[in-house]
């Protein structure tokens, strides 16, 4: 029935929320462009901003990067409400390098872009350029839990650069 199917708008609806709830965290759309813009510049000649930004929308649109984003967001701010049971707790709030699941849930996000993505994430993670040092900083404080979102936002730069990447490539 065709009220059973969801329709663009709905993902549109679910669009402005993980948009909002990732501005409410710190991080804006266009310091996701600004990463993807530095990972593809190298490879694609004249690639200006707005076509960076165009292809993060697009990521942002998908059901399942949706998914994962409001997931990671979620545990990030129930860790930093104390509202998550040991020993989760603790590994969530001192973001434990051998807690891992965080990087897998961002594996959800570049998925959907084939191997580009995965090897563009691998970098970022790595590297931490832009907003994501900053993240990773406020994270490492007593009031901040940013563990999920560092690995949401350097998966949909690397996705969007992957976007790009199978556009113009
Ligand atoms: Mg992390």
């Amino acid at each position: 029935m065709p009220n059973q199917i969801p329709s663009r708008l709905d993902d549109l609806e679910k669009r402005n929320i993980v948009v909002e709830r990732m501005q409410q965290r710190g991080v804006e759309l266009s310091e996701i462009a600004a990463i993807t813009l530095d990972l593809q510049s190298p490879y694609i000649k004249d690639l200006d901003f707005d076509t960076c930004i165009d292809h993060v929308e697009r990521v942002v649109r998908k059901r399942e990067v949706q998914n994962a984003i409001l997931t990671g967001l979620e545990l990030d701010i129930l860790a930093e409400k104390g509202l998550i049971s040991e020993p989760l707790s603790t590994m969530l709030n001192e973001d434990h390098g051998l807690y891992g699941i965080d990087e897998i849930l961002a594996l959800a996000i570049v998925n959907v872009y084939g191997s580009i993505g995965f090897t563009n994430f691998g970098y970022v993670d790595k590297v931490k350029p832009g907003i994501m040092a900053i993240l990773d900083k406020e994270g490492k404080t007593k009031e901040k839990c940013h563990t999920f979102l560092d690995d949401i936002v350097g998966a949909i730069a690397a996705a969007a650069a992957s976007s790009i990447a199978h556009r113009y490539g």
